[in-house]
């Protein structure tokens, strides 16, 4: 009898032990966002306390890095402008620093200096912008300054420009520094299974009970998943789209995303969708290489360490280099040809 209640028992606790463990999902409204996150493991405490750190410093980093609403990055900028050197907040000198070094890979084509251009493009706006295109004389004098990251020296937390057209907006890879900052956080609560979804752009570590997960990536043209990417493991998924934001006028759709080489928004390209281990890198990558285009995005891709890219130009044409085509299911037919390219 005994032995019967024991078998009983150890049956009953197997069944329990095969149970898939439960997945928490949280979510955070922050950065015009909601942020979904699904974690495995750890006590309900433990994850409680993990994301309300997580949600109090995406409260902080949206204050800090404002480029409009009076706060941190407001006051540095209107130092920057009258050529003054400004002690810049503890939290974003390394900000600044990782964006120094991906504008440089990016040969500039990513690059945060160039907040008067967004200015006066009305991206530095809540709502979306309306109205004819401002001046080409004033965009011929905001590229004829050529502002970039380079002009910027930090000395201790005191940080200058030689160049006052200088002006920093980090919109561009705000979102992927900020979930690698939450992952982080995770790490210190000893969550080692999650995924971090800022809509549709994310980072996972770890697995879902062991398997990969499964993410879309938006149809370009329209509603509805063009393709879906298994991730697992330390690694992000990171969309720049030009059909996100844009302003209008008379028809004309003027595009978000702006090549730093011509004030002009970019043309042609629809989205690009990076995979790297580091959000804030796969961020500054999408948005680098939609500015770079079918042409250059292959050399630009190599030179910030990008491994796997898709890149969907206006015609529907996909490029991809092929370790990127063995990661992604088109889930709908592709809108173009696809074009391989040599591997990166
Ligand atoms: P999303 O906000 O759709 O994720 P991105 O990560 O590509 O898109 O960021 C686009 C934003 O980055 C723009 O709204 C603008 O604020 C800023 N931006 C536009 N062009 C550039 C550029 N060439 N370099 C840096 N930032 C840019
Ligand atoms: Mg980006």
């Amino acid at each position: 009898m005994k032995r019967l209640i024991l078998t009983g028992f150890c049956l009953l606790f197997l069944t329990a032990c095969n149970e898939p463990p439960q997945s928490s999902q949280y979510q955070i409204y922050v950065f015009g966002t909601l942020v979904d996150i699904t974690l495995y493991g750890g006590s309900e405490e433990r994850q409680q306390k993990a994301v309300s750190r997580i949600s109090e410093d995406f409260q902080r980093m949206h204050h800090e890095w404002h480029a409009w609403k009076p706060g941190p990055l407001v006051q540095i900028n209107r130092a920057l402008a009258q050529g003054q050197s400004v002690r810049v907040l503890p939290s974003l000198i390394p900000i600044i620093k990782q964006s120094s070094v991906l504008s440089q890979q990016s040969e500039g084509l990513f690059d945060p200096a160039i907040g008067g251009l967004l200015s006066l493009w009305g991206f530095q706006s809540d709502g979306r912008p309306n109205g004819p295109p401002p001046d080409a004389e004033a965009i011929a004098r905001w590229v004829q300054a050529e502002p970039h990251m380079a002009d910027l020296t930090l000395d201790g937390d005191m940080l200058s420009s030689t160049n006052p057209a200088v002006q920093l907006d980090f919109g561009a890879f705000a979102k992927g520094y900020a979930v690698d900052l939450a992952i982080a956080r995770l790490r210190e609560a000893g969550i080692d299974n999650a995924i971090i979804n800022a809509g549709g752009d994310l980072r996972s570590i770890g697995s879902k009970n062991g398997k990969p997960w499964r993410v879309g990536v938006r149809h370009p043209q329209g509603e509805g998943v063009l393709a879906t990417i298994e991730v697992s493991g330390d690694e992000s998924v990171f969309t720049s789209g030009n059909y996100e934001r844009y302003r209008e006028h008379e028809g004309v759709r003027y595009n978000h995303i702006l090549d730093p080489r011509t004030g002009m928004p970019v043309n042609g390209v629809t989205s690009v969708t990076v995979l790297h281990d580091n959000g804030a890198v796969a961020d500054a990558a999408a948005t680098a290489l939609v500015v770079a285009g079918p042409e250059a995005w292959h050399r630009i891709a190599r030179q910030m360490g990008i491994k796997f890219v898709m890149l969907v130009d206006d015609a529907g044409v996909v490029y991809m280099n092929p370790a990127m085509q063995h990661r992604v299911e088109f889930q709908a037919e592709p809108p173009g040809d696809i074009r391989l390219s040599d591997p990166l």
